[in-house]
């Protein structure tokens, strides 16, 4: 009987035991947790959500919507218990992070295939076939040991959390309930500012102390797509404007004024007690995130839950140490799955940690590993992540640049909406055919 070790119960690594389950391979799931901590998780429970609680869209129109559509069609375990963690957010896809870990934590616990160990890991087996998902938060033990394994050393970016608050501290006498441009229910609380507010509300940011970094991380570069607020305000004064608090859509119905700018909080958990600020990661010092939220009119008095707080976030370099399958080149009992192979956020990580179950449930089986094409979101990733002619590697989400084109007339080449329904649809044919042909 053959065993895999899977290193780390985050995201991916959850997902890849209960894909080599699913197909009756046994496994030995080792998660540091509660025995030490990542400073980021807040929980012992495995697959938690770190930051925000939500996943993105759901729509095949957008590369992670199409994401999630391949995810299910290859069968995730994770998915389905996605939509039933599901809270309301607009458009976008966003859980209850307990239940659904809660949910993630008792079905791996309870599956006579996975076999928990709750330890460090801090040598890689490199003759057992092992899965490394210790995500960006790798222990730093087993980083040495991974930067051993790959000769490399390891890339990083910093990563920062939004805060969270209680609803019932919020003054709804200022604050209202609406989704940009009245789409669907309004499920997001909106916190409107005038000019003046939203000048004393800059003033308090940019004049706001930041947890000092470590010398070695003096020179942090960040992920463009989840900039902490005050990185955004360095740039100008209406960055915010335009970006994470912009006004536009957003309209109170009781004075049916525009607003200068808008802070957004979307619904964290099932019975819609917690909210977070939407975009609003940040590395402030916590009593001036504490100012800083304060001076949010219907924020006044908001009780504070969580503060935001900022991560060193490491990733291998994945062009050099990988196949598209995430087989490692130089071992072939070696895979890693997650956001440690630069496929960034929460369904990426999912969906390598789902690819990286399939093979290396193939891989014990003795069949060929499966690399989806380039024509497919998960394809595009992996080869995007595989692909050795990277000189800057950076970590990517999935998006409509990385998958291959298609030869269009120039009516529908105009047409977004129209040209990505066909890229997701050829995408969901070819899964459909890959899986019939297996
Ligand atoms: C601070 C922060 C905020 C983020 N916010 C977002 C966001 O808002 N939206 C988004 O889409 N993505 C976000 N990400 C990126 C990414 O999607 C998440 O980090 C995601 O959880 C990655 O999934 P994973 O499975 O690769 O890693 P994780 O979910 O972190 O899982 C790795 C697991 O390995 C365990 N582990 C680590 N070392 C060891 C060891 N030596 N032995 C045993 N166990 C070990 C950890 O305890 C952890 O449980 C964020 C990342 C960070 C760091």
């Amino acid at each position: 009987m053959r065993r895999v070790i899977i290193i780390g119960a985050g995201l991916a690594g959850s997902e890849a035991a209960l894909q080599l389950a699913k197909n009756k391979i046994y496994v030995d799931l080792y998660e540091m947790r509660d025995k030490k901590t990542t400073g980021a998780h807040k929980t012992d429970k495995f697959a938690e959500f770190v930051c925000s609680n939500s996943l993105g869209s759901y729509d095949i129109t957008n590369a992670s919507g199409l994401l999630k559509h391949e995810m299910e069609k290859l069968g995730s375990v994770l998915m389905p218990v996605i939509l039933e963690s599901k809270v309301p957010a607009g458009c976008a896809l966003a859980i209850d992070r307990e239940y659904f870990s809660s949910k993630i934590t008792s079905l791996i616990e309870n599956n006579p295939y996975i076999n928990v160990i709750r330890e460090e890991v801090t040598t890689i087996e490199e003759n057992t076939p092992t899965i490394i998902a210790s995500g960006p938060l790798t222990s730093d033990n087993l980083a040495v040991e991974i930067k051993n394994f790959i000769g490399e050393d390891y890339l990083y970016f910093f990563d920062a959390i939004a805060p969270i608050i209680e609803k019932d501290s919020i003054d709804f006498s200022k604050a209202f309930y609406l989704n940009r441009y009245n789409k669907g229910n309004a499920d997001y609380i909106n916190c409107p500012m005038t000019k003046e507010e939203y000048e004393k509300f800059y003033s308090i940011l940019i004049n706001s102390p930041k947890i000092e970094l470590k010398s070695f991380e003096k020179n942090a570069k960040f992920f463009e797509s989840c900039l902490p607020i005050e990185v955004i305000a360095s740039r100008g004064i209406d960055t915010l404007r335009f970006g994470p608090l912009k006004p536009i859509g957003l309209i109170d119905e009781r004075t049916k004024q525009e607003n200068y700018a808008v802070v957004q909080l979307r619904q964290d958990n099932k019975n819609a007690t917690l909210y977070n600020l939407v975009g609003f990661q940040t590395n402030l010092k916590w009593g001036s995130q504490k100012e800083l939220i304060h001076s949010i009119p219907g924020l006044e008095n908001a009780n504070i839950i969580r503060y935001g707080v900022m991560h060193r976030n490491t990733f291998i370099n994945s062009p050099k140490t990988l196949k598209s399958s995430l087989q490692s080149r130089k071992n072939n009992n070696i895979f890693f799955a997650g956001q440690i192979t630069g496929t960034e956020g929460y369904t990426e990580s999912i969906a390598s940690g789902l690819l990286c179950g399939i093979n290396m449930s193939r891989y014990i089986n003795n069949l060929e590993l499966i690399e989806l094409p380039s024509t497919t979101m998960l394809g595009a990733l992996t080869h995007y992540i595989s692909f050795e002619g990277h000189k800057n590697f950076q970590p990517i989400n999935s998006n409509w640049g990385i998958i291959d084109s298609i030869e269009l007339d120039k009516k529908i080449r105009k047409n977004k909406k129209l040209k990505n329904e066909m890229l997701a649809n050829r995408a969901l044919n070819t899964i459909d055919s890959f899986l019939n042909n297996l």
